[in-house]
């Protein structure tokens, strides 16, 4: 096999949500597969900056709430004169907010919608200008398992991230014009802060056993194969798809 295909030496990459988890794995496993890349969050991203620069790779980091589109146009700017163009955006941010339907409040039901949906059409739209200029670019939305069926006491997270999938298919579909592909990744459970309530709760562990065919949650470094694959040329007549990541859970529902 043409080892070049998965090569993305040369590329460009923003990560959103990179100072940690799934996104702190995605950013450094672009890093390892040659990618330069911007770092953003709203927290500090030190750590995540400081493993992709062992790897001889530039990376800069950022401030950047995805939800607030002053934050984001300044990210491409400085992206665009750190790097001079912009090929790959990972659409990683995002928060989780648990509770029965009848209970989570308007607010929750908001911030979460705002912060997982709205924060990638932003990042998405800005960037997209820039890559509909170029005529190239690769976007990947992370969205959830959970956008894909009915996961009780998590409404507005699995809504948000059924929402996802409806918006990486539209971009596909508008964008394919440009030489833009748009995939999502749709992972099942992977052990971050985000899940660590989950993962040391014994009946969630008992249900991981018995319902997931690989009987286990993943490391977030298990989700990198996927990114590189859709950041590279490797899957360049591959757009408007969702990936499942989840070890079979959904396969053997
Ligand atoms: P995490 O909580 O460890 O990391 C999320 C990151 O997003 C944090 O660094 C946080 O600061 C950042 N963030 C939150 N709000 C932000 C905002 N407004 N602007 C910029 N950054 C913001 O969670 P994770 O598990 O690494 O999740 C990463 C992505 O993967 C999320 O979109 C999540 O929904 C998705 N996901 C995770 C799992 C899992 O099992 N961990 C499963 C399915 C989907």
């Amino acid at each position: 096999m043409d080892n070049d295909l998965f090569d993305l030496k040369g590329k460009k990459a923003i990560v959103t949500g990179a100072s940690r988890g799934l996104g702190r794995a995605i950013a450094v496993g672009l890093a390892k597969a040659g990618a330069d890349v911007v770092v953003t969050d709203v927290l500090d991203s030190s750590e995540t900056l400081e493993e992709i620069k062992k790897l001889d790779r530039e990376a800069i980091g950022l401030k950047v709430d995805v939800t607030n589109k002053s934050d984001v146009e300044e990210m491409v700017e400085k992206t665009i004169d750190k790097f001079g163009k912009i090929d790959i955006l990972v659409n990683n941010a995002g928060i989780l907010k648990t509770g029965n339907a009848e209970d989570l409040s308007k607010g929750d039901w908001d911030k979460v919608i705002e912060v997982n949906l709205t924060g990638q059409f932003i990042c998405a739209q800005t960037v997209g200008k820039k890559m509909i200029e170029q005529k190239s670019g690769k976007i990947i939305n992370i969205s959830s398992i959970a956008g894909l069926f009915g996961y009780a006491t998590s409404v507005p997270y699995s809504a948000s991230k059924a929402g996802v999938i409806s918006l990486t298919q539209t971009l596909a579909a508008e964008w394919g014009k440009h030489k833009i592909n748009v995939n999502s990744i749709c992972p099942g459970v992977f052990a971050t802060d985000m899940t660590d309530d989950y993962l040391n709760d014994k009946q969630f562990q008992e249900r991981i056993k018995n319902n997931v065919p690989l009987s286990r949650y993943a490391k977030p470094e298990e989700l990198i194969g996927t990114v590189i694959y859709l950041a590279s040329n490797a899957s360049d007549y591959v757009t408007g798809h969702s990936i499942v990541i989840d070890g079979g859970w959904t396969a053997a529902l």
